[in-house]
């Protein structure tokens, strides 16, 4: 993954301040006044200078690595989150257990068994149960799309190995995933129904590496289910190219995956409580669990990395935010949402009032974008921020912010959210991988989020307006 710098300097950031301020909007009744708007600029700046996030995201991936729901990894993750947390000055921590799908991956094997014989680099999909004990051999149906897949007849497709060889679209918002990601969660499904025996995808990534990207997959209720792959890219092109013989392709696979009992983990929550309203929490999120096959350094290391850092830049300030900043580590975003799920289901039924939220889970690339996803009356207050942002390099966006994963369930239930966008280009190249390490993220991108994060989020907590429902109930 290309190294990259934040696009201004610190020491040039210093010098845009003045500008900034200069521009800060006028006086609204939503418009954040300029003793806010100062702090904010100074705390952007302190994070930039002297923010470490990166060795949270050693430590977690060092001291910690793999992670995946349910597992041992996931429990010292756990247990590496309180403990590590207590150093950074939040006014209380808790655990909230989490009841999460349990799932063992095994091993998987997948060969060309004709016309060329060869090995094929390969991973199960998450939650995919496994082959028979002598695996599964069977001439493969090929499908450009799961689009085509759904069209297709069933004696195109009875007793065979589909394969869809879909490809994932590179994009700097990370956008060619929603669109790809359909074929592994709904492939299983769709095949099984047309009497399909296993199903094997291209992997949902842009990596021309031999790394198969593994990720979730949903089984629907009353359709039988079929073991699931994922090749990786360059293995989709290899089993593509051997149909060029105009020969059936028979592959074999093999995969001892299963889903075990239900078991537990756990969301970490902690939070700065704030000085004059403490019941309105502003919420920043990210998953501590991830997939196995890498250390989870993008995703998302990266992202509980910034926001703990963001946390101990706004603890360090000279006086408590007038709201509740709360940080959560959300359990089994991965495979599930069970976290967000337990967490969103506990404050509704506790009334706890949430004002706005931010995910950090785009990974660790530079942020170009802001955008929102409030009330136009907080639009002032979006204009600020876009002002105190400018100098990070980052560019206003739009009033579509949807958050991300983990807060969709307090957002369907009408939660303001704000979105800095991350730089995905580079991001689906490592997603799900094993390629997803250390080396790959880059400190100086991170110094960049957590002023970006701590400077919006300093706001949020502080300026006297809300940004629209707050969740449950409505203010006015
Ligand atoms: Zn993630």
């Amino acid at each position: 993954m290309a190294r990259c710098l934040p696009a201004v300097p610190a020491a040039l950031l210093l010098s845009c301040l003045p500008l900034a301020l200069a521009m800060a909007p006028p006086a609204d009744a939503a418009a954040p006044e300029s003793r806010l708007l100062r702090e904010a600029a100074e705390l952007r700046d302190r994070a930039l200078a002297d923010s470490d996030a990166w060795q949270h995201a050693w430590s977690l991936t060092t001291e910690v690595g793999p992670r995946p729901a349910g597992s041992a990894g996931d429990r010292a993750a756990v247990t590496w989150a309180l403990t590590r947390l207590a150093d950074i000055g939040f006014d209380e921590i808790r655990p909230q257990p989490v009841e999460v799908a349990a799932w063992e991956r095994g091993t998987a094997e997948a060969r060309v068994v004709q016309p060329f014989p060869q090995r094929l680099t390969v991973t199960a999909l998450g939650l995919s149960i496994g082959t028979p004990e002598t695996g599964i051999e069977a001439p493969v149906a090929r499908f450009e799309s799961l689009a085509a897949l759904e069209a297709a007849k069933p004696e195109e497709v009875r007793g065979r190995i589909v394969f869809i060889d879909e490809r994932m679209e590179r994009m700097r918002d990370g956008s060619g995933y929603g669109a790809a990601v359909q074929k592994r969660s709904r492939g299983p499904s769709v095949a099984a129904a047309r009497g399909a025996l296993a199903l094997v995808i291209r992997s949902v990534g842009t990596s021309t590496h031999r790394f198969a990207h593994t990720g979730a997959t949903r089984y629907e209720q009353g359709v039988r289910q079929i073991p699931a792959f994922a090749l990786s890219n360059p293995d989709a092109d290899l089993v593509t190219a051997q149909f060029a013989a105009g020969e059936e392709v028979r592959l074999y696979l093999y995969s001892s995956a299963r889903n075990l009992a239900p078991t537990r983990s756990a969301n970490v929550i902690a939070e700065i409580r704030g000085a004059e309203r403490p019941d309105e929490i502003v919420i920043m999120a990210a998953h501590l669990d991830s997939w196995d096959l890498g250390t989870g350094a993008q995703d998302n290391a990266t992202g509980v990395a910034t926001l703990m850092e963001t946390a101990r830049f706004i603890a360090m300030m000279p006086r408590r935010p007038a709201r509740t900043v709360r940080l959560v580590l959300y359990a089994n975003e991965e495979r599930g949402l069970d976290g967000s799920r337990a967490y969103t289901g506990a404050a509704l039924q506790a009334e706890q009032r949430h004002v706005l939220g931010i995910e950090a889970d785009g990974g660790g690339g530079l942020i170009y974008r802001f955008d929102s996803g409030v009330a136009e009356h907080a639009f002032p207050v979006i204009d600020a921020m876009r002002e105190i942002l400018a100098p990070l390099g980052i560019e206003g966006g739009d009033n579509t912010a949807r958050g991300g994963a983990d807060l969709s369930t307090l957002r369907a239930e009408g939660m303001p959210v704000l979105s800095l966008r991350h730089d995905m280009s580079a991001y689906f190249d490592l997603h799900h991988t094993a390629n997803d390490t250390l080396d790959k993220v880059d400190p100086e991108a991170l110094k960049q989020a957590v002023a970006a994060y701590a400077s919006v989020v300093w706001i949020a907590a502080n300026v006297e307006d809300d940004f629209g429902a707050t969740v449950p109930g409505a203010s006015d």
